[in-house]
């Protein structure tokens, strides 16, 4: 199952050390909403999470996650193609180190 952990570990790698602000020029604080550099990059991670793994219920794919950005932590959700459609979430965190992220459970 080490497929599975590789995302995670991309994560941990694109996270360690990523700083918003150098993209800007302006210093973030963590009370502020996310940006569009950091909201493109959960984006950008949990749609290809999401296309590596299976409802933990039932088997089937997960379909293409949305976010509510507008506030930290940032809510990942996305539902399986079965018609079952079991709902998953995380939850991404701004911590002094980068981005938290959680994995995508099964709500
Ligand atoms: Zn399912």
């Amino acid at each position: 199952m080490e497929w599975f952990f590789l995302p995670w570990s991309l994560m941990a790698y694109l996270t360690v050390g990523f700083d918003p602000t150098g993209w800007h020029g302006t210093e973030q604080h963590w009370y502020e909403p996310p940006g569009p550099a950091e909201k493109w990059l959960i984006e950008t991670v949990y749609e290809t999470v999401a296309a590596e793994t299976r409802c933990t219920r039932c088997g089937a794919p997960l379909e293409r996650p949305r976010l509510r950005a507008d506030a930290w932590p940032v809510r990942v959700a996305t539902r399986c193609r079965s018609t079952a459609r079991h709902r998953h979430r995380a939850d991404v965190f701004r911590t002094p180190d980068g981005l938290h992220t959680d994995p995508l459970t099964r709500a």
